[in-house]
């Protein structure tokens, strides 16, 4: 098929929208076009978590340990940070000498010894969707609920699972703003991941703010390892980590139900076992431990500056997309394709959103190459940071959790 009849065909696509079952026939020749893989019987269920994409969204580098160390093996394969979001496989890679350009055979032994595996897209996986994406890019047919479905789960589905765990982001740092679009895509997700035979659930996330309190490579990686470490981890990050591990547990039939599945991963986290997985596969991947161990000795940056609340009152709301835009433009992401990131800078927010900080209190880090960026950090958080005097609460991580065929539940009842 000639280029031009492809970009015809996406447009026609994202004016008119597929059915459910075109969708599923556009996934599997997406899926076809490519390496399809499969795992030897023994040795637990296959599963994994697809994140639609958000600013401090660590949570991948904590649930494939953890459900690692609850017996599921997780193929995952990850993605480079796009537009004002970072992507897993750049945080994974501040780790010094961490190998992610993995192989089957790689992750074969890795699956095998490990239980999980981080890399990149392989060469011959989904190569359609990689042509596809790039056309889509330059006819600006990227925001197309059939066309990101059959993307997204062409590839997990190439990875031979048994469950997928989905985390479909909305507000204003995510790809699909509003909710009920975002409500769609997981339904649409999910419908094509169970018709190919794969327990598959979502749960709807609030990324109107920021996850955790870090953003940036190392220092994600950072709160990432402090959270498996059991360090004061940040509410709401906790709150979508162990939801998403415990229903992957569940659907690929590692735990027989939520309330097995809460105590394997309560467990594995306050038992150190998920950390020790996190080291088994830095070392395996032929990376340095040390800086994993002892997370001081992650790359940092020279320059810091704490900013102060500027009265007594309630910390708001810090709007994620300008959030990452900030870290992109602090050297912490790619303005054009290729281009080299700097991976200590970032900011950290030691207050949650519905705090009540006194005046003169610190509410961020600016971690900065040198002070004119800082300064110019600093102008902006202080123009996009929301103060209330009235107290303000703080808005639940989880709005929903969504599984095949069933109406929608809020959080707040699951
Ligand atoms: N991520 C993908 O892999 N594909 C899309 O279409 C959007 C996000």
């Amino acid at each position: 098929m000639e280029e031009y009849q492809v970009a015809a065909l996406l447009m026609a696509i994202y004016f008119q929208g597929l059915d459910p079952a075109e969708t599923r026939v556009l996934t599997r020749i997406m899926m076809e076009s490519g390496e399809r893989w499969t795992w030897p019987d023994e040795g637990g269920p296959v599963g994994d978590k697809h994140s639609t994409g958000g600013v401090g969204d660590k949570v991948s580098l904590i649930l494939a340990p953890l459900c690692a160390a609850c017996g599921v093996r997780l193929p995952m394969v990850s993605g480079r940070g796009l537009g004002h979001t970072a992507g897993t496989l750049d945080k994974l890679e501040t780790i010094p000498g961490l190998r992610t350009d993995l192989e089957k055979a790689d992750y074969d032994r890795l699956l095998r010894e490990v239980g999980f595996a981080m890399g990149g897209q392989t060469g011959t996986f989904a190569p359609l969707d990689r042509e596809t994406y790039a056309l889509r890019d330059v006819t600006g047919t990227i925001e197309s609920i059939p066309l990101i479905t059959a993307s997204i789960m062409s590839k997990k589905l190439a990875e031979g699972l048994d469950g997928l765990v989905l985390d479909v982001k909305w507000g204003d740092g995510a790809f699909v703003r509003e909710r009920e679009r975002a409500e769609e895509l997981a339904r649409s997700m999910i419908e094509v991941g169970e018709s190919f035979g794969v327990r598959t659930e979502a749960i709807l996330t609030d990324m109107e703010s920021p996850l955790g309190r870090t953003v940036g490579h190392a220092l994600e990686l950072k709160e990432a390892v402090e959270v498996l470490k059991g360090l004061d981890p940040e509410p709401r990050l906790l709150e979508v980590t162990i939801a998403l591990a415990e229903r992957l547990l569940v659907l690929t039939g590692a735990a027989p139900d939520e309330d097995e599945a809460r105590r394997a991963v309560r467990e594995a986290l306050e038992g150190g076992a998920a950390f020790d997985k996190l080291v088994a596969m830095v070392r395996a991947q032929e990376g340095d431990p040390g800086p994993i161990e002892d997370p001081d000795r992650l790359p940092q940056a020279p320059c810091r500056l704490e900013i102060q609340a500027p009265r007594d009152a309630v910390l708001a709301g810090l709007p994620a997309r300008r959030v990452g835009r900030l870290v992109v433009e602090l050297g912490g992401g790619r303005r054009i394709k290729g281009e080299e990131i700097d991976r200590a800078v970032g900011l950290v927010f030691p207050r949650a959103l519905g705090d009540r900080l006194a005046a003169g209190e610190p509410w961020a880090v600016i971690h900065a190459r040198d002070r004119t960026g800082a300064e110019k950090a600093r102008r902006v958080l202080e123009s996009i940071v929301a103060w209330s005097d009235e107290p303000v609460e703080r808005p639940p991580a989880i709005t929903a959790r969504i599984s095949h065929g069933s109406k929608l539940r809020p959080a707040s009842t699951a």
